[in-house]
């Protein structure tokens, strides 16, 4: 039984995805106590239990703790089933965040899953579907793992209502580590905006500020068309393409913050981003190291990225992973970048 405690670094509910995605992956039970003890409200709320109810439905998981608001989880994982799965949140929580808890056991099934997700697809403090579309979901593909997403319907908080479909293909014996230490060459940027049911003038001024404050020709500045029923909320997004990966970065307009304000955030976000040569951003940085230590552990073969920042999420990511599985990251400067490097164990 591994022993997890949920206030340790960030203390999110990052650990408790990690912690059901790889117990599943490797067949380990776990107890996970103080959960999200580093949240204003700690404990399950109902994103994070449709997570544990999404791990529990599919590995057959024996289950203690999984109710509203509690603290402490014991998670004693069966065998992972491929199949058709549909795990409703119910409210606007995000509904990428359960897909990023079965997506690692679902590709080391035997048989191709199909799943529809129900809830917030675009969420603050969580990755918006077109992240995942666009940025996650290619390298995971370069990763051997066979993946199609797409998007049914946007949801937002607080109406929610969202859905996503995802194929995921089985991968257990094709997973290929590889080095991601330069982003290569740039070959194109755009930026997108989802405004539904909020007035078009929104969006009209954040992509007029942001095009200004990146010097963007107006082919570059999209509206993204208005579906029935979607909404109302709002999202502005920078989508930066090069040769060895896609970014995508996501700033979240809500009332009483301007549109400029809105655009303001995400250039300094992007700024950010190109100022540096290091491959991946704060949230590929942290997100990546999960798929990337299966593939390693896998092949036995070590590899290693660079990142723009080291954040609180990748460094207690990285502990929660070497609890499950034998290896070892190591982390080092360069300038104002990062190397990431994981290591399986040598026995
Ligand atoms: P937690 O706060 O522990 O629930 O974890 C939130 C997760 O969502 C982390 O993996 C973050 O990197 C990810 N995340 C938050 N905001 C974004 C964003 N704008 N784009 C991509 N991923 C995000």
């Amino acid at each position: 039984m591994i022993e997890i405690d949920g206030s340790v670094g960030e203390g999110g509910g990052q650990i408790l995805r990690t912690s059901l995605a790889l117990s599943m992956c490797t067949g380990q039970p776990f107890t996970l106590t103080r959960i999200r003890a580093g949240r204003a409200k700690p404990g399950l709320m109902r994103q994070h239990l449709t997570c544990v109810n999404a791990a529990t439905e599919v590995c057959g998981a024996e289950v203690q703790g999984a109710e509203l608001n509690s603290q402490a989880l014991t998670f004693s994982p069966g065998r992972v089933r491929a199949g058709n799965y549909h795990f409703n949140v119910g409210t606007a929580g995000s509904c990428t965040l359960v897909l990023q808890t079965v997506w690692p056991a679902l590709l080391m099934a035997d048989a191709q899953s199909h799943l529809k997700l129900g809830g917030g697809t675009h969420n603050p403090m969580a990755p918006p579907f077109h992240f995942l579309e666009r940025s996650f979901a290619p390298l995971m593909r370069k990763l051997g793992a066979k993946v199609e997403l797409s998007l049914r319907r946007l949801g937002f908080y607080p109406a929610g209502g969202g859905e996503i479909e995802v194929t995921i293909w089985p991968a257990a014996d094709k997973l290929q580590p590889f080095n991601l230490r330069e982003r290569g060459a740039r070959v194109e940027g755009y930026a997108d905006c989802l405004a539904p049911a909020v007035p078009r003038s929104v969006a009209r001024r954040e992509l007029e500020r942001l095009g200004g404050a990146l010097g963007w020709s107006d082919d570059q500045l999209r509206e993204a068309p208005v579906r029935q029923n979607e909404g109302p909320g709002n999202a502005l997004m920078v989508t930066l393409v090069y040769e060895h990966l896609t970014e995508v970065f996501t700033e979240f307009g809500e009332k009483g913050v301007s549109a400029e304000k809105v655009a303001y955030n995400l250039v300094r976000e992007v700024r950010a981003y190109q100022v540096s040569e290091a491959a991946l951003g704060p949230h590929l940085a942290d997100q990546w190291a999960l798929p990337l230590a299966l593939a390693a552990w896998k092949r036995q073969q070590a590899a290693t990225y660079t990142c723009t920042e080291l954040t609180q999420h990748a460094k207690t990511n990285f502990e929660v992973i070497e609890r499950f599985l034998p290896v070892k990251f190591s982390t080092g400067a360069s300038g104002s970048d990062w190397q990431v490097n994981v290591q399986p164990h040598v026995f």
